[in-house]
């Protein structure tokens, strides 16, 4: 296997993605992309795509394949995505996979690790609905398991910290569904072609991480 990092993230809402992907960012010096983010930020600038984006999200349901494949194909051409990426919430359907397997191909490029990261359902939802986000850095916090400092504002930026309205009870439901429904097989599809190793996902974060790591040492 190369020795490239061009990291795939999979696992279920709440299972620390985000969290994890950050510290892989840092750890390689390579650019998280997380589509979560790129289409909260769009809505929150209230452009065309982000309002159309904000439905899907609000109902828990996946924004278009279409949409999201455009943004990350986009996203991929950048020079800083050059050396490796991780990507963080894509692809979230067997068709995004395929997609992204074309778009890699053009390129001479291609997955070399996939991690995913297993947490049981009820610890998820324990999870999405304490977690707290900031609205200005989008640095992820726990009610219970992580607070921050200072209630209702971030460690690392002083942002206000929100609930997003997709972490509300009603929509994990809804989002779980779609994870199992459309998500999970992409966990096989990886694992056909062998790319697929898995990590336990409940601990604390840096142990999580050490895992990862171990993983991703892997030649
Ligand atoms: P996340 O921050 O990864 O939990 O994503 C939040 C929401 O953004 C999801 O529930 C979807 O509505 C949308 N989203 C993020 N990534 C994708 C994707 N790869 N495909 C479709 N919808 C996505």
């Amino acid at each position: 296997m190369s020795n490239k990092k061009n990291i795939i993230l999979l696992g279920p809402p709440g299972a620390g993605k985000g969290t994890q992907a950050v510290k892989i960012a840092e750890k390689y010096n390579i650019p998280q992309i997380s589509t979560g983010d790129i289409l909260r930020r769009a809505a929150a600038a209230g452009t065309n795509l982000g309002k159309e984006a904000k439905k899907f999200m609000d109902r828990g349901d996946l924004v278009p394949d279409e949409v999201v494949v455009g943004l990350v194909d986009e996203r991929l051409m950048d020079t800083d995505c050059k050396d490796g990426y991780i990507l963080d919430g894509f692809p979230r359907t067997v068709e995004q996979a395929k997609a992204l397997d074309l778009i890699l191909d053009e390129k001479g490029d291609g997955i070399t690790y996939v991690v995913s990261i297993d947490v049981d359902e009820d610890e998820l939802i324990e999870r999405l609905t304490g977690r707290r986000t900031c609205r200005k850095c989008g640095k992820m916090y726990h009610v219970a398991f992580e607070p921050p400092k200072s209630e209702g504002k971030c460690d690392k930026c002083d942002g206000e910290l929100y609930q997003r309205d997709d972490d509300k009870k009603e929509t994990i439901t809804a989002r779980l569904r779609v994870y199992n429904e459309k998500t999970e097989p992409l966990i096989e599809y990886f694992s056909k072609k062998g790319l697929k190793r898995s990590v336990h996902g409940s601990g604390g974060i840096d142990e999580i991480f050490s895992k990862i790591t171990e993983v991703l040492e892997e030649s």
